[in-house]
């Protein structure tokens, strides 16, 4: 068991691709100030780059104290060797008592390497964080037959609480990780709210550029070349206006897909999600998903067309702000989300609402 009097600060991995730092950067700074305020330590953002010194600012503008960044020629582009051998180092080093990483591709490479090098606990794919502020020992007093008032347990009163979904997104599971230090989430990109940017935050950081040794030979893989996707992926996480297709689209796919982008369009700007079993079917591609598997979205205005409401879709979507279900069952779940329901035929009810909107606007 680690000792956890040496542990303090919360830390953020902050992912950078080609020198721009990405969205759930700020979100997972942003989260880290809440916890670090009720932890009473800092916010600390872990940069691993070259040339990057100079992103230290923006981090610090969602909320960190300080920037610990580390350059080197062979951290500019990500591989698994170098970055879990920088990132492990500065651990045992500076000792952060969370450590959060985003669940982009790179964070779920990255965090299981290093929670197994570190040999610390790893929560994946969080959706909500938490300080165990009620304490742990009362939880179990409420919640199992333990006789806590004489059993001693060897662990402080300020664990992280990790929740992501579990058995298929059925039932919430919260995680601590009471014995070993840091603890290590990786957190679900769009679930956790960027704070507004503070330029004088960001012009006070401190920026730490610790020694740190890494060789060729450290890395077994040489990146050759990144070649981008052909298709322009959809920005679901950061959209205003998001309008969903399900399988109700099912009689004419190529109309349902063009009515949900007209309907996203006169609303000013959405884009276009879908349900997995419109991605499972190949009628869009897995961008546009959203759900447990998907990606999860808070926007403004979300449109259900034909999605039936099961728990895996809801899960990525039931934080918008205004949610519009149309489907011709007056029974599906859908409607148990949903702030405005119109029972119909999306084919039939789409288009009227289309025409009404462009009346409204005139
Ligand atoms: P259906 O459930 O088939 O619903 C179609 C709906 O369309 C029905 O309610 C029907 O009444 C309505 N309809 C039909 N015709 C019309 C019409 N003409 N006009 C209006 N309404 C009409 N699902 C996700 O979406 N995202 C996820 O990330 C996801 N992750 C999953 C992870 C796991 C581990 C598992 C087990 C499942 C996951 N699923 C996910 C699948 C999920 O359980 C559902 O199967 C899926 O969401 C159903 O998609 P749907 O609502 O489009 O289809």
């Amino acid at each position: 068991m680690a000792d956890f009097s040496e542990y303090k600060n919360v830390w953020v991995f902050c992912e950078q691709r080609q020198g721009e730092l990405q969205t759930t950067d700020f979100e997972l700074v942003s989260e880290a100030t809440k916890l670090a305020s009720e932890l009473g330590c800092k916010v600390v953002g872990l940069l691993l780059g070259d040339n990057v010194k100079g992103l230290a600012n923006e981090i610090a503008g969602y909320g960190a104290d300080e920037v610990v960044v580390c350059e080197s020629p062979l951290l500019k582009d990500y591989t698994t060797d170098a970055y879990a051998k920088v990132l492990c180092d500065m651990v045992n080093e500076f000792k952060p008592e969370v450590l959060l990483i985003g669940a982009t591709n790179i964070g779920r490479d990255l965090a299981p390497r290093i929670a197994a090098r570190l040999h610390t606990g790893l929560t994946a794919d969080a959706t909500h964080l938490d300080i165990d502020t009620k304490g742990y020992v009362e939880y179990l007093r409420e919640s199992s037959t333990i006789d806590v008032d004489n059993t001693t347990f060897d662990w402080e009163d300020r664990n992280l609480k990790m929740t992501r979904p579990a058995f298929g997104g059925h039932l919430m599971a919260t995680i601590i990780c009471p014995r070993f230090r840091p603890q290590i989430s990786t957190v679900r990109p769009g679930v956790m709210k960027k704070a507004a940017f503070d330029s004088a935050k960001a012009q006070a950081v401190k920026v730490i550029e610790p020694a740190f040794e890494l060789s060729a030979d450290d890395i077994k893989t040489e990146v050759l070349s990144i070649e981008k996707a052909a298709n322009k992926l959809v920005d679901l996480i950061g959209a205003d206006i998001i309008v969903s297709v399900g399988r109700g689209i099912g009689k004419d796919v190529e109309k349902g897909i063009a009515l949900a982008q007209e309907l996203a369009d006169v609303l000013g700007g959405g884009v276009v999600g879908a349900s997995r079993a419109v991605t499972d079917a190949g009628w869009l591609d897995a961008a546009h998903q959203v759900g447990q598997t998907g990606k999860t979205v808070h926007p403004k205005i979300y449109v259900a067309l034909g999605i039936s409401g099961a728990i895996q879709h809801t899960a990525g979507m039931q934080d918008s702000e205004c949610i519009i279900a149309i489907n011709k069952n007056e029974t599906a779940p859908i409607f148990g989300v949903a702030d405005y329901g119109i029972v119909g035929d999306l084919f039939k009810v789409v288009p009227q609402l289309i025409e009404e909107i462009k009346k409204a606007k005139v």
